[in-house]
């Protein structure tokens, strides 16, 4: 590794070593569940937590640099036991630089119904543009997980699926992006659930959730776009 490759991955192994401090602060993980990775940019790399870590005992040292087949690269510890997930979508997914796997409560809830969330909120048609998918049930250890994150994902606007009796995996242009989706993810699944709790609650009209989704991607918030779903074209 020359060099600025060096310095390159070790400022990624701090980025995603404060990211994880987002799912702790956001209430999305209990105990040493859930984990974030990024991939190295232009590299066959990326850097994701290690396996069984306390989230308070995080720092960039201990965040393990993997090829995209899940070998480690370098790192003390082994790496998080969904590093096949995540390598798997980096492989089929170029565009996509960041991965989060939470088993977050509401998200989760849907997940083990087997149940997309439907978007009753602009804030999901913002965000998701349409409906939180489900995706199959799969076990940890194979490509199995990876492989039904990628079925899902590809070719849809969401950047979060449900996979099922599971949690959640969300995908974005960058780490940060994929932490967003994620902490999203939970807030709309928490609040469908209530709308749903109290009643039957109202569709939105598939073209305003088409307006919605558009106007956030392309025009809101400050330049450039951090939108979590605008990344096909990255
Ligand atoms: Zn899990």
């Amino acid at each position: 590794m020359n060099a600025d490759l060096a310095r390159r991955v070790a400022e990624l192994r701090g980025t995603v070593a404060r990211l994880h401090g987002e799912l702790t602060r956001y209430g999305l993980v209990a105990w040493t569940s859930g984990n974030v990775s990024a991939r190295v940019p232009g590299q066959d790399l990326m850097v994701i937590k290690p396996s069984g870590v306390d989230y308070a005992d995080l720092t960039a040292d201990t965040i393990v640099v993997c090829d995209l087949d899940g070998n480690v690269v370098d790192g003390e510890g082994a790496p998080s036991s969904d590093t096949a997930a995540h390598a798997y979508v980096y492989r089929a997914m170029p565009q996509v630089g960041g991965v989060v796997h939470t088993h977050s409560g509401y998200a989760t809830a849907w997940a083990a119904r087997g149940e997309a969330i439907p978007c009753w909120l602009t804030a999901q048609a913002d965000e998701f543009g349409g409906e939180i998918p489900i995706g199959p049930f799969a076990l940890i250890g194979g490509d199995d997980i990876g492989k039904g994150i990628v079925t899902v994902l590809s070719g849809h606007r969401s950047p979060a699926v449900l996979m099922r009796n599971h949690g959640v995996f969300t995908i974005g242009r960058d780490a940060r992006a994929a932490v967003k989706a994620a902490v999203m993810c939970e807030d709309v699944a928490r609040t469908a659930h209530l709308a749903r709790a109290l009643g039957e609650p109202a569709p939105i009209a598939p073209a305003d959730i088409d307006a919605l989704h558009d106007r956030y991607q392309n025009v809101y918030g400050q330049r450039p776009a951090t939108g979590t779903a605008r990344f096909e074209s990255a």
